[in-house]
């Protein structure tokens, strides 16, 4: 019980999170415009249907019947935005308007509102269809929208002779039905969304220290470097290895190394900010990406990490106590020195700058901070 009060109470969570339902709508913007300028084809193709009720009237309606391609505008900044809100506007929007548009139609053809107004009942099931990108309330605004806005026409005296009951009878039975169909598309979503979030977490992530893997940090040391390139921000790395780390793992065995390495990592995420990218590239070497920041105030970092791990004191399996160090390399982003260079390259390049740093120190001594020329 309490599990699904939980999946309840996420489903509403995530229906008004702003993160999730962007990506929930890129996922579902190509189909969520592919159906309204399928709406658009399919009001005019009605047209063949209005020729089958009455052949008399229909010449008069093949301009009405035709002007439903103004739907593909919609379709078409559905397909541009990348904003699920304006795109959410776009679809109820272009929903109202296509019901108002059915109607006016239907108004003038042979046989009387009864039995043409009932083709309303195919909005709330497209309603349902165009908004499946969007939040579980837009849904539900969707579909409350064309249940309810023939009834509001039919208020004005627009629709003359309304037939209120039969309209009901069908209308509410169908849209209660597709609101609930709704909440299952969104506990369906959720789970989509849970087993997404976990293969991502698990692909970025390095199992051991929870810090971010090399293939995941490569990409965002990428982005950090076309940031670069675009404002010129500065953007410093810190690349940090443990001292004579083969040293632990011989006398104390690998799961103390282990111990070490997830010390360091703690050591690096409780002394950077968030901002900052801590990650671990292989073994016992580490790097933190510190954007927005020059080399002085990264050394500044650098070196309370180094004395940190130096004054740390570990125990082995067997009780006994050790200390470890940590030798570390920075290089910076510099624009003239770099220019020409694409942001993969300048990533490369700023990695091997600091790796150079890094065997410096190591070459200096170890445990020690070095700069990269
Ligand atoms: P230096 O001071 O020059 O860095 O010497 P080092 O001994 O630290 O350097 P080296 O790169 O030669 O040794 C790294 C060792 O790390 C070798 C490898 O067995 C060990 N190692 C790599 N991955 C892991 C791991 O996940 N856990 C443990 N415990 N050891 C690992
Ligand atoms: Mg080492
Ligand atoms: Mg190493």
């Amino acid at each position: 019980m309490g599990r699904q009060m939980n999946a309840c109470r996420e489903v509403l969570r995530l229906n008004v999170d702003g993160t999730y339902l962007g990506r929930k709508f890129l996922a579902y913007r190509s189909q969520t415009s592919l159906l309204i300028a399928l709406t658009a084809l399919l009001g005019a193709g009605e047209w063949v249907l209005d020729y089958m009720n009455d052949p008399a009237t229909a010449g008069n309606l093949v301009w009405l019947r035709l002007a439903f391609v103004w739907m593909l505008i919609p379709a078409w900044g559905v397909w541009l935005t990348s904003n699920h809100t304006l795109a959410a506007l776009i679809a109820l929007f272009a929903l109202a308007l296509a019901q108002f548009h059915d109607i006016a139609i239907l108004k003038t053809q042979s046989g009387g509102l009864t039995p043409a107004i009932m083709s309303s009942i195919f909005y709330p099931m497209v309603a349902v269809l165009l908004c499946l990108g969007f939040s579980l309330f837009v849904n539900w605004m969707a579909l409350a929208l064309v249940s309810i806005s023939p009834f509001l026409l039919a208020k004005t005296g627009w629709l003359g002779n309304f037939p209120y009951q039969l309209y009901g009878m069908v209308i509410w039975p169908t849209s209660i039905f597709l609101a609930l169909i709704c909440v299952a598309f969104a506990f369906g979503d959720r789970r989509r969304h849970l087993l997404e979030k976990a293969l991502e977490d698990a692909s970025n992530t390095d199992p051991l220290t929870g810090v971010a893997n090399r293939r995941h940090f490569q990409l965002l040391l990428q982005r950090e470097t076309s940031r670069f390139l675009r404002t010129s921000h500065p953007c410093t790395l810190l690349m940090l290895d443990i001292d004579h780390f083969k040293r632990i793992n011989d006398t104390f065995g690998h799961p103390t190394g282990d111990r070490a390495i997830q010390a360091l990592a703690n050591i690096c995420c409780k002394m950077s900010r968030d901002v900052d990218i801590v990650a671990r590239l292989g073994g016992e070497e580490f790097a933190i990406l510190m954007p927005e920041t020059v080399l002085e105030r990264s050394a500044h970092l650098a070196e309370r990490i180094r004395l940190q791990v130096q004054e740390l004191k570990m125990r082995c399996n067997s009780g006994s106590e050790f200390q470890w160090t940590v030798s570390i390399g920075i290089a910076s982003l510099q624009l003239p020195a770099q220019a020409g260079k694409d942001a993969a390259g300048l990533g490369e390049q700023l990695m091997t700058r600091a790796d150079a740093a890094l065997y410096d120190a190591k070459n200096a001594g170890r445990n020690l901070t070095r700069f990269a020329t």
